[in-house]
């Protein structure tokens, strides 16, 4: 038996190889303006900023109806619409670009807010990425109607009005424009598109908190990378296709070896099922079956539950549960955390969380990657309560700022909830945000020079709670300021052995390879 073993995972691993923040800082942080990046050249990159793209000015434009039609975009006709918003809603949109593509088409982000041009003092930015594999096609289309939604309803809907008035909502429909272009409508399944012009899978190329990623850093990554370090998002989402479910952190497991039992089930599970379970399946026909992989759980998972639970309830279907395909699981109330899925190295949301303590979740929104364009109504109808209540979630937990004795904001002051080891920073105005459960807690606040302190906090269900911290600055004896001991929760890199190569390690990592194709 044990050679039948050997012989399968041998023909499993052949398979498996066959394959600024955007307010520049000024004297009046409220004040705050987009500033040039072209203006500044290879200035470091936190002295770059992001240019706005000039609405155009054209009255005959102006006058005419604006709509967004249940159809494909393409980058130019894209590109379009989302000048066309600018024009027509100038004080509820900005348009900004991260960066280009690796064959130059601009990462479009448009910020949809009262407030769009100026980031609005203790209010929080969220975002929303999609259309990162670039055959998942829905995704795009849904962020063009957000869009159109939510600024054709400002006046109209009050809980919008809200939102808007006190978020930052920025939302990028394609973080993957070159790939979108070779995908082909109608194609379900299949890879064509997924990647980037490079053959890159961009939701690979982050830096993983458990292993090291050797992968090359594309310009897509690199410039979401630049994104979320100049920007503090409380909240996000990274929208994707090819399943129906909200699967939140972590993605990567610090023990993705698997046991000989298990990989034997798992070897004969595929042969006997012809399939395999795959988070956006790039493989033709055989997306099904899961295999049992342990869940990885962050110190916030009530937290995260709770986030994919408001987007999966709050969906026409996802929270049924049912199986994309009669060969497949379904998902308990249409949540999974990323791992017990299947484990996966690089991937951006763990990047978000674990970097900038920014919660993001990965919402699957249709089994159909790319559907015919006539399906599109139903897709938005299903996804759009889903979409405008998640973002909604950024308005829960703590949210304050930490001062120094004179009232002067401390700048990237460490903070974490106690016995929560994933922390956040205080933005140069000195505020942060965190999303919690009510209950009690005990924020953890570090700042070298000052005296650490430790803020009992009451968390309720009904508004975020204002937390202001003063840090008293703290000279010792030897004349020196005070540094914390700890070392600061954020950027705390795991210290996890790398794994020796050997039988088992090269069988999993092949398998892990399979698996990545098909996810
Ligand atoms: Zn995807």
């Amino acid at each position: 038996m044990k050679s039948i073993v050997w012989i399968l995972a041998v023909q499993l691993l052949a398979r498996a190889s066959s394959q600024g923040e955007l307010p520049a800082p000024e004297d009046k942080p409220n004040e705050a303006k987009l500033m040039s990046r072209i203006s500044v050249g290879n200035a470091p990159l936190e002295q770059r900023n992001y240019q706005v793209a000039p609405a155009p000015y054209n009255l005959a434009e102006q006058s005419e109806p604006y709509n967004i039609a249940f159809d494909y975009h393409n980058y130019d006709q894209m590109t379009r619409f989302l000048r066309a918003t600018t024009s027509k809603y100038p004080s509820l949109t900005a348009l900004y670009s991260i960066g280009k593509s690796v064959q130059g088409r601009d990462l479009w982000v448009m910020v949809v807010s009262a407030s769009p041009y100026e980031h609005m003092i203790g209010k929080p930015d969220v975002k929303y990425v999609a259309n990162m594999h670039g055959n998942e096609a829905v995704s795009r289309e849904l962020m063009l109607h957000l869009i159109h939604h939510l600024v054709t309803n400002y006046h109209s809907d009050p809980y919008i009005r809200w939102l808007m008035d006190n978020t930052r909502i920025h939302i990028m429909p394609s973080m993957n424009p070159d790939g979108f272009e070779v995908a082909k409508e109608g194609a379900c399944d299949g890879g064509q598109g997924r990647y980037n012009a490079r053959g890159f899978d961009l939701n690979r190329n982050f830096p993983d908190y458990f292993k090291q990623n050797n992968k090359r850093t594309q310009p897509e990554t690199d410039a979401v990378k630049e994104w979320v370090s100049k920007i503090q998002f409380v909240l996000s989402g990274s929208l994707h296709g090819g399943a129906l479910v909200a699967s939140y952190p972590f993605d990567n497991t610090p023990n993705s070896r698997k046991s000989i039992s298990t990989l034997f089930k798992i070897v004969l599970l595929y042969y006997y099922t012809s399939c395999l379970c795959c988070k956006d399946c790039a493989g033709p026909q055989r997306c099904a079956l899961s295999y049992a992989s342990s869940p990885s759980l962050t110190p916030d998972d009530d937290v995260f539950k709770h986030l994919a639970l408001t987007y999966s309830t709050n969906h026409a279907k996802m929270s049924r549960g049912v199986a994309c395909r009669s060969s497949q699981k379904g998902f308990r109330r249409g949540i999974t955390n990323g791992a017990e899925w299947y484990p996966l190295t690089g991937g951006m949301q763990d990047f978000n969380y674990v970097w900038y303590g920014c919660m993001e979740v990965t919402l699957e929104v249709s089994c159909c990657k790319y559907p015919p364009a006539h399906e599109l109504p139903k897709y938005w109808e299903d996804n759009r309560m889903s979409l405008i209540k998640f973002l909604a979630e950024a308005h829960r937990g703590i949210h304050g700022f930490v001062m120094d004795e004179h009232g002067n904001p401390v700048e990237k002051a460490s903070l974490k909830m106690k016995s929560r080891d994933v922390g956040f920073q205080s933005t140069k105005y000195g505020e942060f945000w965190r999303i919690l459960m009510p209950g009690m807690y005990k924020l953890e606040v570090y700042a070298d020079g000052y005296v650490p302190r430790e803020v009992d906090v009451m968390v309720v269900d009904q508004h975020p709670t204002l937390v202001n911290v003063t840090l008293h600055a703290a000279k010792r004896k030897d004349g020196n300021f005070y540094r914390p001991q700890q070392q600061p929760p954020l950027y705390h890199r795991p210290s996890i052995k790398p794994q020796q190569p050997g039988f088992m390690s090269s069988i999993t990592s092949g398998f892990n390879n399979l698996v990545n194709f098909f996810g």
